[in-house]
């Protein structure tokens, strides 16, 4: 299998990295998306990908950079043909989301405009997703893949359900994180992977920042931790992704983030510093994932 990263950043829009996404694709053409933020659609175009052809989407969690280019995705697949409807697992709170999308919902001029075509009305089955709120275990299968599920420490619980997942086809095991701090199930998860796509959203004293500031969510995992995962999972190779802007440049959001990390210490040469840290724990094959990075598993 291939595997095509979507989007490599966090919840700001980025110039230089689209949020959340990983794309699947089987030797046999079969395709799963996993996790759809802001951009995820537009790099698919550019991998060469029709979001058509996407049979499987797994939203791992309901913030806004895992879901934000579901409209996008599905709105687009009506229109290039899509015959069936996509297959959306998710969360709890996933169908209600889908629910007040399309029909009645918050594109429902959208729906009805368009759905005036003859050509439209042939495969409305595209913006009726079939929605399958998952729980943990063996969250779904067909006959090309196995697609496990477990929670894993991010939000509440109570309001949204976070999930890491383990895919298994062709032989080969991968696994997605999804958003967490350092957690048992994902090691679980995670292992014997022949890949890992961990997240590995700030830098230690980042996180820091964050926990003091009282801004945003800073139950993400720190690099050390993730290369005591990796190494404890005993995973073949680990991609780290999911980067919280901490390396950006761009004034508007340098400009943004002073209430979400300390804005001084932001550039590019963080990443250096978070290598060093994965690098503590963990020895094997590393990778920094950027927008549209592929990786043969
Ligand atoms: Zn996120
Ligand atoms: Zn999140």
């Amino acid at each position: 299998m291939k595997v095509i990263m979507l989007g490599t950043g966090a919840a700001f829009p980025d110039p230089d990295r689209a949020q959340s996404g990983i794309l699947v694709k089987l030797e046999n053409g079969a395709q799963y998306m996993f996790d759809c933020g802001a951009g995820t659609t537009h790099n698919m175009i550019r991998a060469n990908s029709n979001p058509a052809d996407v049979g499987v989407i797994f939203l791992t969690h309901l913030h806004h950079d895992h879901i934000c280019d579901f409209p996008l995705f599905a709105i687009t697949g009506w229109m290039w043909d899509r015959a069936t409807a996509p297959i959306v697992l998710g969360p709890k709170g996933t169908k209600n989301f889908c629910d007040h999308l399309f029909e009645g919902g918050a594109f429902d001029s959208d729906f009805r405009a368009r759905s005036n075509f003859p050509l439209r009305q042939n495969n409305l089955e595209a913006v009726r997703p079939d929605v399958r709120e998952v729980s943990p275990g063996l969250a779904y299968e067909d006959e090309n893949v196995r697609i496990f599920c477990d929670y894993v420490e991010h939000i509440p619980r109570e309001i949204s359900e976070c999930f890491g997942v383990r895919l298994e086809a062709e032989g080969k095991v991968i696994a997605f994180s999804g958003d967490t701090a350092p957690c048992d199930n994902m090691i679980k998860l995670a292992e014997n992977a022949d890949v890992l796509f961990h997240e590995c959203t700030f830098p230690e004293s980042f996180i820091e920042f964050r926990s003091k500031s009282g801004v945003g969510t800073h139950a993400h995992t720190p690099p050390t931790d993730l290369g005591r995962i990796a190494a404890k999972a005993k995973v073949k190779s680990l991609v780290a992704t999911h980067f919280g802007h901490f390396e950006s440049t761009n004034q508007v959001i340098k400009n943004a983030s002073k209430h979400h990390m300390p804005v001084d210490e932001m550039g590019p040469h963080v990443m250096d510093e978070v290598v060093r840290d994965i690098r503590r724990n963990y020895e094997g094959p590393l990778q920094m994932a950027s927008d549209l990075l592929r990786i043969e598993v």
